[in-house]
């Protein structure tokens, strides 16, 4: 297969540079990339006017609910949605059930993954067996199988010791530890942002304390054991304040933002009416917050920006607001989103934004980044600036149509998916 595809944007999110160029790429390999290029016997051109090329697109924050919840979500369906979305890689969170907390686990995610061979997904492993918190799981025997971080998400691991052991046993294999922040006797029970919005709308309550303290209680953790820490989802602007001052400091702690939380407030619960499509973990909160997480993006203090793809089934949403699941299926809209809020409203640069959903989560995560380069193999996304969608969750290929976005309109769709040399995704539709 000759594809050449002519005066694109070509993005290298690794030097926050873009150039407009001809990227011509041969049986899956990047063959030439220049000014005007003269290639025989093409099999197919694309013409790259408003078009952006960005290489190895990566969610690191993903939950595909195999082994357990498969009515939900599984591998393969949450392979198909990671490639619609634009994504070459995608990490998984290990609250499964059973819980990804030992090595044949790891081990059947790979094999799955080699077999649907759609999208490269990298297992995180369990930070604590059955993700109880309670005692560490096999962390070195799940490392060897491949797992790229361990986490308990979902859940926060309160024991501050075993949290300790955690950050000082990960350093063999400089690993990250994600730690889901929230002091779960803060928040029992709660289902919106603590405050005045929780009050009228008469809904128990999550306060920011709940995340930040523990925030704070895990970078001063990273700081003495020199741990390498990933703060997941950050939501409020107490916790940028603490990881900004981390990194003054040099404790080696990352973070990574939702675009519900970028994009969304508390607000919108009561707009929607109780829709329990607003209702994620953390919570949606209020409008100095979110100009706090966009600042904090700008400037470098969030690293990396994730789905959290949450898909449910609409029995767990159809509920009263206060029982309904807590999440939201995100791989699908979070490049229209960031482009149409990071880039068309809020200016920001296309290389800086791009670098947080491609380049920072593989370096986090240790998983191999292939940028666009001369003899590279193509792990590439086309994504039109020009195109305009409604969003339609019934066109998602994710099982979760669970989405506060619907009905959105927005521009920047990805509309060509290569993972290694291979066309996974092309206008709507899945190539295997
Ligand atoms: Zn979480």
């Amino acid at each position: 297969m000759k594809l050449l595809i002519r005066n694109a944007l070509l993005i290298y999110p690794e030097r926050e540079f873009q150039e407009k160029r001809d990227i011509y790429i041969e049986n899956g390999i990047i063959k030439e990339i220049g000014d005007n290029l003269h290639i025989n016997n093409i099999d197919e051109v694309i013409d790259g006017e408003g078009k952006i090329i960005v290489p190895s697109m990566t969610d690191m924050h993903t939950h595909l609910r195999e082994p357990g919840f498969e009515w939900k979500e599984d591998l393969l369906s949450g392979s198909m949605s990671a490639v619609a979305g634009g994504f070459t890689s995608i990490a998984c969170m290990p609250n499964t059930s059973p819980p990804l907390d030992q090595r044949s686990f790891i081990e059947y995610i790979y094999k799955r993954t080699k077999e649907i061979n759609l999208v490269n997904i990298y297992p995180i492993g369990t930070i604590t067996k059955g993700r109880e918190g309670k005692e560490l799981s096999e962390m070195g025997d799940m490392y060897l199988a491949g797992a790229k971080g361990f986490s308990d998400d979902g859940s926060c691991v309160m024991n501050s010791e075993i949290l300790r052991c955690a950050l000082e046993y990960s350093k063999i294999f400089n690993v990250p530890i994600i730690e889901h922040c929230e002091d779960i006797n803060l928040t029992l029970e709660g289902s919106i942002n603590w405050g005045k919005t929780a009050t009228l709308l008469g809904l128990k309550g999550m306060p920011w304390t709940a995340e930040a303290s523990i925030v704070a209680r895990d970078i001063f953790l990273a700081q003495l054991t020199q741990g390498k820490l990933h703060i997941a989802h950050v939501s409020c602007w107490q916790s940028i304040e603490m990881i900004r001052w981390a990194k003054k400091y040099g404790i080696k702690v990352s973070c990574e933002v939702t675009p519900h939380h970028l994009i969304l407030t508390e607000d919108y619960v009561k707009e929607t009416n109780y829709d329990a499509n607003t209702k994620v973990n953390p919570p949606l909160r209020t409008k100095e917050d979110q100009e706090s997480l966009w600042k904090a993006l700008e400037e470098d203090i969030i690293d990396v920006i994730v789905s959290d793809h949450a898909p449910h089934h609409q029995d767990d949403k159809l509920k009263e607001y206060d029982l309904a699941e807590f999440g939201i299926s995100g791989l699908e809209t979070l490049v229209p989103l960031v482009i149409t809020y990071g880039y068309f409203h809020r200016k920001l640069s296309l290389p800086k934004l791009l670098k947080k959903i491609s380049y920072n989560p593989s370096k986090i995560l240790n998983i191999p980044y292939i940028p666009l380069e001369k003899g590279n193999i193509a792990n590439l996304t086309i994504i039109d600036l020009k195109k305009e969608k409604i969003v339609n969750p019934l066109e998602f290929f994710s099982k979760g149509k669970n989405t506060p976005f619907k009905g959105w309109n927005l521009k920047g769709w990805p509309i060509l998916t290569i993972v290694n040399g291979k066309i996974v995704f092309r206008e709507g539709k899945i190539l295997k």
